[in-house]
């Protein structure tokens, strides 16, 4: 392995106890789901935290400081997405969900405009705030799962005149799989609609550049998670062509966002500070913009070129396991061109049981279940209306203990061939039937928990 970059993480090296009550060393191969904090930022935020104090309303030292750091935060986003000072701006709020919703309010749908283009192969957070404001249409998959770009181009085409948005995710959470944001940017723009990019799962992985908005290939809007690039303290960040912003009224209502009030008025203020009322997460800036610095010293391509060793050498190894079924894109020559994420079932085991046995009996972390993108999962795992009729009846009956799913390994930056190797042997061991706990299912959430299970967790 080229690089090793343990030593930038917090906790990477923190003991969990396994059910036969031993301990060892967690692997956590959950990362599309959440990252553990980089080094640079806890000393960030305790460097910061001495400091801390209200930001762009006090006057004394402290505030003065908060505040610069907070604007500074800003400034670093706004770089590491390749976006403009002065065209665009970014918009501080607690995750991509928050930030997609926002958009999804604050869009300037113009009459006769309302079709948004949504993929199927979205998360759910970048599916259903358009529903709720827009005629939603979904781009068809492969069976393979990748993005239909044939189907596409004539949904571009059939909507042409009607088109607004087309909002679509840079790579897949369950898949990885990446899709080429610029070229569909091209032919967005060709029609006069805007483009938005969730790149939630992408900017933990690959450099993003929104581009001047004068070049065709430009995004115009893109969507960050801090807590899935190494700063998890709750912010996350809207970056937009800041003309959207200028308009129109903010989602909420309240403080820190207006020029003037009076009993009958109000003027408010330009952007970033119009969308966002309240006190904001200064903490979580200053988290993010921390991240941010280190992702950018340690450079994105090596980044990418790390993670990319990761999953060719997990694909390798998975593919020639035998009882292990993998599902999107399972070429290792091509795992430099998607992201480290690898869905995957045990033949004859259910996910929720593969999941619960890597955790309680192996310390691997892993995602089990659909992912917050059913209908991408569905389709993936080939179940048909029928059977989907027949799952929704179990989910409507509160018995999910059959409901399809997968299991997710997910890489981070700090995770090692050694831990790959950890979860393909253990994954080995539970498809030949060699784990030791007798499980029991729930049936509302459909986990299984194993016999004697006594959970000591640390308090906090
Ligand atoms: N989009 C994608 C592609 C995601 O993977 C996620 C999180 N799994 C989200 C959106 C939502 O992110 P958050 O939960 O941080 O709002």
């Amino acid at each position: 392995m080229t690089d090793n970059f343990r030593d930038l993480f917090v906790g990477l090296e923190t003991p969990v106890t396994l059910l036969d009550g031993s301990s060892r060393i967690y692997v956590n191969l959950d990362n599309a789901a959440s990252t553990p904090c980089l080094q640079a930022v806890k000393t960030a935020i305790e460097d910061f935290l001495p400091y801390y104090s209200s930001v762009h309303r006090g006057t004394g030292f402290k505030s003065q400081v908060s505040t610069h750091a907070y604007d500074q935060a800003r400034l670093d986003v706004l770089r590491f997405v390749g976006a403009s000072q002065d065209k665009h701006t970014c918009i501080f709020g607690k995750n991509t969900t928050e930030a997609i919703n926002k958009l999804a309010h604050r869009f300037p749908f113009r009459p006769g405009k309302d079709v948004v283009l949504v993929s199927s192969m979205e998360h759910h957070s970048n599916d259903l705030p358009w529903r709720k404001v827009a005629k939603v249409v979904h781009v068809r998959v492969t069976p393979e799962g990748w993005l239909d770009e044939a189907d596409f181009d004539d949904q571009m085409e059939r909507y042409a005149d009607r088109l607004a948005l087309v909002s679509i995710t840079a790579a897949s959470n369950v898949t990885g799989l990446i899709n080429p944001i610029h070229r569909l940017a091209e032919k967005v723009h060709r029609v006069g609609a805007q483009i938005a990019v969730d790149t939630a799962q992408f900017a933990p992985h690959r450099a993003i550049h929104m581009l001047d908005l004068d070049d065709p290939a430009h995004l115009d809007y893109v969507f960050i998670s801090a807590h899935k690039m190494y700063a998890p303290f709750g912010s996350g960040a809207l970056v937009g062509r800041r003309d959207t912003f200028e308009e129109g009224e903010p989602e909420y209502r309240g403080g820190g966002e207006v020029e003037i009030v009076t009993l009958g008025e109000v003027v408010w203020s330009e952007p970033p500070e119009r969308d966002e009322a309240g006190s904001p997460n200064t903490v979580g800036a200053v988290a993010l913009a921390a991240a941010i610095r280190q992702m950018e010293q340690v450079g994105m391509d090596r980044v990418a070129a790390h993670e990319a060793e990761l999953t060719e050498y997990a694909l390798r190894r998975l593919n020639q396991l035998a009882g292990v079924s993998l599902y999107g894109d399972k070429d290792p020559s091509n795992a430099a061109n998607r992201l480290g994420v690898i869905p995957a079932n045990v033949d004859g085991v259910i996910h929720y049981l593969a999941a619960a046995v890597l955790g309680y009996e192996f310390g691997i972390g892993v995602r089990n279940g659909c992912f917050c993108a059913h209908p991408y999962i569905l389709h993936l795992l080939g179940v048909n209306e029928e059977q989907s009729r027949v799952v929704r009846g179990q989910i409507l009956g509160h018995d999910r203990r059959s409901v399809p799913g997968m299991i997710r390994i997910s890489f981070g930056l700090y995770n090692t061939l050694d831990e790959v190797d950890a979860v393909v042997e253990a994954l080995d061991c539970i498809a030949r039937g060699k784990y030791k706990g007798l499980y029991h299912q729930e049936k509302d959430s459909g986990a299984f928990i194993p016999e004697g299970w006594q959970a000591k967790y640390p308090v906090f």
